[in-house]
């Protein structure tokens, strides 16, 4: 096949993020392909995803990266350059975090002064606050609270990222379906990639946008990526009695988190055995709402004690095991290979930042916008950790 100069591998959230950013602009004209193994999405993290977006991170590069996604759904069209097209669907129930001891507390108050320094409006409340506003909340355990429903909650990514790929299509960005299996590099570069089918593409730059299989795609340059496919539970449910108001986005100290979904309610959790499980794993631990979510559930609101599971899946985070934090940006050595990846819980909400910062970098060789240089790879090296303590 003839050369690419970017060769994008996903073409789910964060693949068309970066293809549609390159593809806007004025000072790129280069040839870009996306490689996508399974087109419909069908095992992608973008396909199970609770897609909401929140302030409420405990780290500046978090939420400055949260701030733009708002700015972006606020004013997609703009940002789109397409008055005719879509506006982003979002419900702002916010986000609640619940703390049971004074260290949880002591976070809580750390990161809501880190947040309203940045113009978040996250407000700490105790319980007797809590419960005003919530009164069908059982909070015995709970010390203190944080909660903010300015730009947080849910928000339509899906379209997000089909008007991405649509226009990326327009501006002339190509896609096949195939897999990539195999990465020639040599003189500190990405040379070419091989593909599944037989095919041999060389490419200028290769972005690593393969979500849970990153590590499998950096292997194949040698290199060590620390982020694996891990297991996450969503399950979607009716209660009885529905609750008199919306509930925000609910982050248990139990770890479960629990929110309204249109008139239904929605929960997420992990395994108790949370680990690396391999990519194409997606069984189903029947057991796991009846031994760990319902009684969370239920301990917390007790008018859940009667509800009916509508709906349940099973999705990969893509798990950074060093930090749960992305990695944004160039290998130290292989300098023509994009990371944008290991996005654990929060990549939805942070693709529009992370499409515009990608394509930055490999038309100038830097961040013209936000710097997320605190997310490269060189920390991984480093062994320093960037610790988020607002992880879900
Ligand atoms: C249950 C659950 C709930 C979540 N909730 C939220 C939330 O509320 N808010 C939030 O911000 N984030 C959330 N996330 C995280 C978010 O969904 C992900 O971070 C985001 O979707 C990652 O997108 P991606 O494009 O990097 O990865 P993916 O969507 O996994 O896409 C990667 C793509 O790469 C393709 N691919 C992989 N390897 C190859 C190869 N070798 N060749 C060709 N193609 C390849 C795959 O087929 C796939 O389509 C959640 C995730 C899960 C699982």
């Amino acid at each position: 096949m003839q050369p690419y100069d970017v060769v994008i591998v996903g073409g789910a959230m964060i693949g068309a993020s970066v293809a549609w950013h390159l593809s806007q602009r004025g000072d790129f004209s280069g040839r870009v392909l996306v490689v996508e193994r399974d087109p419909g999405f069908e095992f992608a993290s973008s396909s199970h995803t609770n897609s909401c977006m929140r302030q409420q991170f405990s780290t500046e590069v978090n939420i400055r990266i949260s701030q733009y996604c708002a700015d972006f759904i606020r004013n997609f069209r703009d940002h789109m350059r397409d008055h005719e097209g879509p506006k982003i669907h979002v419900h702002p129930f916010g986000y609640l975090y619940l703390a049971a001891d004074a260290a949880a507390a002591e976070h809580l108050r750390q990161a809501q002064a880190l947040q309203a320094r940045l113009g978040a409006g996250t407000r700490l409340l105790d319980a007797r606050q809590i419960a005003q506003r919530w009164p069908f909340l059982v909070l015995d355990d709970v010390v203190l609270g944080s909660f903010n429903d300015r730009d947080e909650g849910y928000f339509d990514g899906a379209t997000m990222a089909d008007w991405w790929r649509r226009q990326a299509k327009r501006a002339g960005v190509e896609t096949i379906t195939d897999e990539v299996v195999a990465l020639e590099y040599s003189d500190a570069q990405i040379q070419a990639l091989q593909l599944k089918s037989g095919a041999r593409i060389a490419c200028g730059a290769l972005v690593n946008a393969a979500g849970p299989r990153a590590a499998q795609l950096a292997a194949m340059a040698g290199i060590d990526l620390p982020v694996e496919p891990r297991k996450r539970y969503t399950y979607v449910f009716q209660a009885e009695k529905p609750l008199p108001c919306d509930l925000p986005l609910t982050v248990d100290p139990s770890g479960i988190h629990v929110r309204t979904d249109g008139r239904n309610y929605m929960v997420g959790a992990a395994p108790e055995d949370d680990g690396p499980v391999a990519p194409d794993d997606f069984a189903f631990d029947h057991g796991l709402w009846e031994r760990r979510v319902w009684p969370a559930l239920a301990a917390r609101i007790p008018a859940f004690e009667r509800i009916r599971v509508l709906n349940e899946w099973v999705g990969h985070y893509a798990y950074n095991r060093i930090d749960q934090n992305a990695v944004i940006g160039p290998h130290p050595e292989l300098g023509n290979l994009f990371f944008a990846n290991g996005f654990s819980g929060h990549g939805f909400q942070q693709a529009p930042a992370v499409g515009r910062a990608l394509a930055e970098l490999i038309c100038t060789g830097g961040f013209e916008t936000l710097d997320l240089s605190d997310l490269g790879f060189a920390r991984l090296l480093e062994g320093r950790a960037l610790k988020e303590a607002a992880i879900i």
